[in-house]
C-alpha cells in the first residue's frame, strides 16, 4: 500500500524552509501532497492559484510531490485523499505549542491520522513567509530565502500592493 502524506499550510509564498521540509518528506513517503488551505485566503498576499503556480515551479523535478487545495477540515481532506500522515515543519520552540495543540486536536477528530514533525536545516529554522515578505517589502535581499521565481513574483506583487506591515503583525 502506498503511503501518502499531506503537507498543509498557507505557503504565502513557499520559502526554502518549506522546500527543505518537503524534500525530507518526499524521501520518506511514496507521495506528498502540498495542500493549500482556503481559509488562509483572506490575509494572504498571493491568491491560492498564484501560490499553487509558484509551488508547481518549485516541485517540477520532484516526481512524487503534487499541489492541491482544500476548504474543509484538514482531517476530512486527509481521509478523502486516503492519506494517513500529516507533515508539519518545526522551527523554533515557538512553533511547538500551536503545533502540539493542532496535532492532538486532529488526533481526537481522526485517531488514524498521524502528524509527523520534521525539522529543517538549522539555517532555515528562523525563516518564515511573513518575515520574507517583510524584508522584501522594505527592499531587503531575500535571495537566500526563496527560489528566484518566487523572489521575482514577490517583487512584482509588492510593487503593486498597498503597504502591508508584515514585520509588525503575527498573521
Ligand atoms: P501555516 O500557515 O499553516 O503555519 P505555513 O505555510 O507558514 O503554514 O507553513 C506550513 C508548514 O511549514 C508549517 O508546519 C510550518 O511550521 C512549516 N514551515 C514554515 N517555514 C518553515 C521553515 N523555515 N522551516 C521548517 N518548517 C517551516
Amino acid at each position: 500500500m502506498k503511503t501518502i502524506a499531506i503537507y498543509p499550510g498557507s505557503f504565502d509564498p513557499m520559502t526554502n524552509g518549506h522546500i527543505d521540509i518537503l524534500l525530507r518528506a518526499a524521501a520518506l513517503f511514496d507521495k506528498v501532497i502540498i495542500a493549500l488551505a482556503h481559509h488562509t485566503e483572506k490575509n494572504a498576499l498571493f491568491t491560492i492559484q498564484e501560490r499553487a503556480e509558484l509551488i508547481r515551479q518549485c516541485i517540477q523535478d520532484i516526481p512524487n510531490v503534487e499541489v492541491d487545495d482544500f476548504d474543509t477540515l484538514l482531517v476530512d481532506y486527509v481521509r478523502a485523499k486516503h492519506a494517513r500522515v500529516v507533515v508539519r515543519g518545526l522551527r523554533a520552540v515557538s512553533d511547538f505549542e500551536f503545533e502540539f495543540q493542532m496535532a492532538l486536536m486532529n488526533r481526537t477528530l481522526a485517531p488514524e491520522v498521524e502528524t509527523i514533525f520534521l525539522m529543517p536545516k538549522d539555517s532555515y529554522s528562523y525563516l518564515s513567509s511573513r518575515i520574507t515578505k517583510g524584508i522584501a517589502a522594505l527592499g531587503g535581499d531575500i535571495s537566500q530565502f526563496v527560489p528566484p521565481h518566487i523572489e521575482k513574483a514577490l517583487r512584482t506583487k509588492l510593487a503593486n500592493a498597498p503597504h502591508q506591515p508584515f514585520l509588525e503583525n503575527q498573521s
